[in-house]
């Protein structure tokens, strides 16, 4: 982006979070916005001299390396020089120690799981009301001095120092992980750091952040230049749109593409939405024929997928290069509705040579087009999208809803993809979602979807015989999709479910319903 665009860490008292390959390393991050303060995670190697901005306090992450050994991560040094706060956080606290003396080794046993955490310096400001509490620890290395110019402030059973802090300046250490749930008051003790000791304003908030993003994004785009963006009715292009079109008005052109595999109505539905109810200039393709014609006579579900997603980019460049801007100037950006998630993937820290794994929603679109790329929502987790729909005035319903794969049902169609099978999945997936919605069980649900199998089975309707298809219904629960378990409804719900599919949908002549975890199934079927 720009260099004249300021950043919303700019913008924000901003804690910096410095990773070393942790796997809890982005709670760190979420911990600390849920009570308001903002913080962003970047790769432990980050240069100090190449912020753009002063963090208001640094964290050093967990992390699987050791510090002694070579090839092991380490800090820039010159985050001493900022003379900010600095938290280090088990390899955090383990890259100080060896920063200030080395003492640190591998220990005579692993400690994983709980431990009762003693505050012997009640005086710390890190431990207000944090005293005797359980913590989680996950650690091999153990520190066996004292670094230079540090005392003890906490112990535990195993870790004699469990937390260290400096003599005079702000810099601790922990052994153990606050940003897990499983320490009790590991979030009060990173409120502590952050509010009290970094003295970071706790006003990131949603409200706050619409009139920032709004602003950045004026700034980004200028007076003139012009926007487009792919919309599929899903919550994060929805509050993307929103935001472009509050920001730059009809200067923003969405595109929505039928590709023949959405859901009952969906076409219909989103258009409503997006032009009555929120106001964006949307261009609606039907390119229904086009897709179900490139996916005739392919049965594999990767093939599937790649036809899909190409046939897509086709369509989409053919209908923006339509767009005549009446500036007169050529289209300049795309807007990609890119999250936090995919940014924290794309910058992790994960091994000593460091790899930057660059990501693109819509692969191949900017390389034909030379759009400059802009993401209003990456600074964001999905539930401040949430958030920042219902702020919006996104409806609720669309804001809450179940997410929808990009290639559709045509993966939720196994085999060859035809209308008359679509016709059948969409047909039985509303029903199923209808009563899923009728039952109030929706929200607590991560994702449901009916599935239609390639295979016959015999049945018999009024006396005669009947050789039809198979339905599979799929209702998940996950906190963030890597892992689901199926949801347990009652019996009494799934007998209604498979009662009105078979008798309402012509082609289907059984109904299951799918127990699998993930792993080892994945939530969709292709
Ligand atoms: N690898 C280090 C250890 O085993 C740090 C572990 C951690 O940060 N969770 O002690």
């Amino acid at each position: 982006m720009s260099d004249a665009v300021v950043e919303v860490s700019a913008v924000f008292d901003t804690i910096l979070v410095l990773d070393f390959g942790s796997q809890y390393s982005h709670l760190i991050t979420r911990r600390l916005r849920e009570f308001n303060v903002y913080a962003e995670m970047l790769p432990c190697t980050q240069k100090i001299s190449e912020l753009s901005w002063k963090p208001a306090g640094i964290i050093l992450s967990g992390g699987p390396y050791s510090v002694y050994l070579e090839g092991s991560p380490h800090v820039d040094h010159d985050i001493f020089k900022l003379n900010v706060p600095i938290l280090g956080i088990c390899y955090g606290m383990q890259e100080l120690a060896w920063i200030n003396g080395k003492g640190v080794a591998r220990g005579e046993k692993r400690e994983y799981g709980p431990a009762t955490l003693n505050v012997e310096d009640a005086s710390c400001p890190l431990f207000k009301d944090v005293d005797h509490s359980k913590v989680w620890m996950s650690h091999g290395d153990k520190l066996h001095a004292l670094p230079t110019g540090f005392k003890i402030v906490a112990t535990s059973e195993n870790s004699p120092f469990a937390a260290i802090a400096h003599e005079t300046d702000s810099i601790f250490g922990i052994q153990f992980h606050p940003e897990v749930t499983h320490t009790e008051k590991g979030k009060q003790l990173l409120r502590n750091f952050a509010i009290d000791i970094c003295k970071a304003q706790n006003n990131w908030t949603m409200e706050n952040f619409i009139d920032t993003e709004i602003a950045r994004i004026q700034k980004l785009v200028g007076p003139t230049a012009e926007v487009i963006g792919a919309v599929s009715g899903g919550v994060d292009s929805t509050v993307g749109a929103k935001i472009m079109h509050e920001a730059i008005g009809d200067r923003f052109h969405a595109i929505y593409v039928d590709n023949g595999v959405m859901r009952l109505n969906e076409t219909e539905q989103v258009y409503k939405t997006l032009t009555e109810g929120l106001g964006i200039n949307l261009t609606v393709v039907d390119a229904s024929d086009l897709f179900l014609g490139r996916l005739k006579g392919v049965t594999d579900p990767e093939k599937k997928r790649k036809i899909i997603g190409n046939t897509f980019i086709n369509v989409f460049e053919e209908e923006a290069a339509k767009i005549k801007p009446a500036s007169g100037q050529e289209i300049e950006f795309l807007l990609q509705g890119t999250l936090y998630p995919d940014v924290i993937e794309s910058i992790s820290f994960k091994g000593p040579s460091q790899t930057i794994k660059t990501h693109h929603n819509v692969g191949g679109l900017l390389d034909n087009m030379k759009l400059k790329l802009i993401e209003p929502l990456r600074e964001l987790f999905k539930d401040e999208v949430r958030h920042l729909g219902e702020l919006m005035g996104v409806p609720h319903d669309l804001v809450w809803r179940h997410p929808f794969p990009g290639p559709g049902l045509a993966i939720r169609v196994l085999g060859e993809v035809t209308p008359a099978q679509v016709k059948i999945a969409r047909e039985a997936d509303a029903i199923f979602i209808a009563e899923i919605k009728a039952a109030g069980l929706y929200k607590q649900i991560s994702q449901a979807f009916a599935a239609l199998l390639p295979v016959r089975s015999v049945g018999v309707m009024g006396d005669q015989r009947t050789y039809e298809q198979v339905i599979a219904l799929r209702a998940i629960t996950t906190v963030d999709f890597m892992t689901a378990d199926w949801f347990e409804f009652d019996y009494s719900f799934l007998k209604r479910v498979a009662s009105r599919i078979v008798n309402e949908v012509d082609g289907v002549a059984r109904v299951t319903y799918d127990i699998t975890s993930k792993p080892p199934a994945t939530v969709e079927w292709e």
